[in-house]
């Protein structure tokens, strides 16, 4: 599967999420996470957030045995990201992930702790080597560009955040933000989180590729490098479709149409969570 850095390490352009997951049937989305993992969507995204840690212990079942083919994320949530709480966080989500290092870990959301506490802690872990890499989650440029400042040039491998066809904001600033500071845009949500309405246009696109209208918004929002989608699914089918969206290369005419169809907007910055 094509794939691009993310803290210096090469990730596959396309991984899964795992929000609500632990609402799915439990042997159907560990069965899901590993035909993803065998399809090659080897990043999977998680939170210590998600269902409480219950999405964690659904991925640690399913990484059972393969934790070394896995790019594991998982988030502290910004009332747990003081210095020592981002130590206590990672040390409960490494026990539900039943696994002794996270490949990337992110602040959920800006919050009210320092940023100089948060990335001091994420740089403590790294030291001890239960972190490989850390970063940020919906930060906007000039956030990004406060955080570099504090962790130091190199250090937060990626910002994740909202993007999906319907809300191409990162496309107006922070995607050139994120190549000027070296760091991944990872697009969290790229079917917006629920029911996915398809278009003439996207219809039109798929049925010439033989593809799906969601392979093509995924091959969208992955075209440009230096960017990733992690998009979430409890079926393994599903995963598999959307594993396969890596290798669908748009041409500049499909581009276009798509551009034209689902325009960035004027304006707005970060979406209020
Ligand atoms: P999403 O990936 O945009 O959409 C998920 C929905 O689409 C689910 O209902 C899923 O249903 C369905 N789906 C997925 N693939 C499908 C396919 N091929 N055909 C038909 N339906 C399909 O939503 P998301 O969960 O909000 O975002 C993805 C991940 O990004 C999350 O799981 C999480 O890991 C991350 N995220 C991060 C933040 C943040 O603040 N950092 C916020 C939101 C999300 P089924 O499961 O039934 O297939």
């Amino acid at each position: 599967m094509r794939a691009g850095p993310i803290g210096g390490v090469e990730v596959p352009v396309i991984g899964m999420g795992t929000w609500a997951i632990e609402r799915d049937d439990r042997a159907g989305a560990v069965r899901a996470l590993r035909a993803g993992l065998d399809a090659g969507a080897r990043h999977i995204d998680t939170a210590e957030m998600y269902g409480s840690g219950r999405a964690e212990e659904v991925v640690a079942e399913a990484i059972d045995g393969r934790r070394d083919e896995v790019f594991l994320v998982s988030k502290v949530l910004p009332d747990n990201a003081s210095r020592a709480g981002v130590h206590r966080a990672c040390e409960a989500s490494l026990r539900r992930l039943r696994t002794d290092r996270l490949d990337c870990y992110l602040l959920h959301w800006p919050g009210r702790h320092p940023l100089e506490e948060t990335l001091g802690a994420f740089e403590e872990l790294r030291a001890q080597g239960k972190v490989l890499s850390y970063g940020v989650s919906n930060f906007d440029a000039d956030l990004l560009e406060d955080a570099v400042r504090i962790a130091g040039p190199g250090r937060i491998a990626c910002d994740q955040v909202l993007y999906h066809l319907g809300e191409r904001y990162p496309e107006r600033r922070l995607l050139a933000a994120c190549r000027r500071l070296g760091l991944a845009l990872v697009g969290y949500s790229p079917f917006a989180s629920g029911p996915f309405t398809s278009s003439p246009v996207l219809d039109d696109i798929a049925r010439a590729h033989g593809a799906t209208a969601r392979q093509v918004a995924l091959a969208f929002l992955v075209r440009l490098p230096g960017t990733f989608a992690i998009p979430k699914s409890g079926n393994a089918g599903r995963v598999r479709e959307n594993a396969a969206a890596a290798g669908l290369v748009l041409s500049a005419e499909d581009v276009a149409r798509l551009d034209a169809a689902f325009p960035v907007r004027d304006a707005g910055e970060l979406p209020t969570l």
